[in-house]
């Protein structure tokens, strides 16, 4: 089923992705580049001696699981402090652990993005028929105890 795509990606410049750097995207063109793949939702395991990052499908208690979307996006501080707000200033600091398809990393790297970005198909819905979403495979961390995270560990969907 289709899912809507509550990011609103009219009115931006044409395919300005491919030509305006990062840093002067407007507020508009930078919330546009999430795909929506719910990747950065899902909590990760970090081994301090090693700096590895393990991601598991144990999602944040505010994803829908479906939509892979935040429920709560713009109140989501409330009830999720630690949230994460990507911005050009603090793209260096999280680049480790971010999803290898996100487009903030992908173009932070100087690479296109992917064909399934909605940006390019111009439907929210390419992201998961293309499979690489989180689309109907978290659980929701209040339903697990941290420390059976580690039996949720899985690979990148790519
Ligand atoms: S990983 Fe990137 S593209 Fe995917 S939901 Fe998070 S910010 Fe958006
Ligand atoms: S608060 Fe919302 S945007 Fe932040 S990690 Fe949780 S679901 Fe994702």
């Amino acid at each position: 089923m289709s899912t809507p795509d509550p990011i609103d990606r009219s009115g931006l410049r044409p395919r300005f992705w491919e030509t305006v750097p990062l840093k002067k995207m407007t507020q508009a063109e930078w919330e546009a580049l999430c795909d929506g793949c719910g990747k950065c939702c899902l909590n990760k395991l970090e081994d301090e001696e090693t700096g590895e990052v393990a991601l598991t499908r144990v999602a944040c208690r505010l994803l829908d699981g479906h939509s892979c979307r935040c429920a709560q996006y713009p109140i989501r501080h409330q009830f999720v402090p630690e949230c994460i707000s990507l911005r050009m200033q603090n793209l260096d600091q999280h680049m480790y652990w971010m999803p290898q398809t996100c487009a903030y990393r992908l173009l932070w790297e100087g690479k296109p993005l992917f064909h399934w970005h909605p940006l390019i198909s111009g439907d929210a819905q390419s992201v998961h028929d293309a499979g690489v979403s989180v689309q109907d495979i978290t659980v929701p961390e209040f339903e697990i105890p941290e420390e059976d995270w580690e039996d949720y560990i899985i690979e990148e969907p790519t």
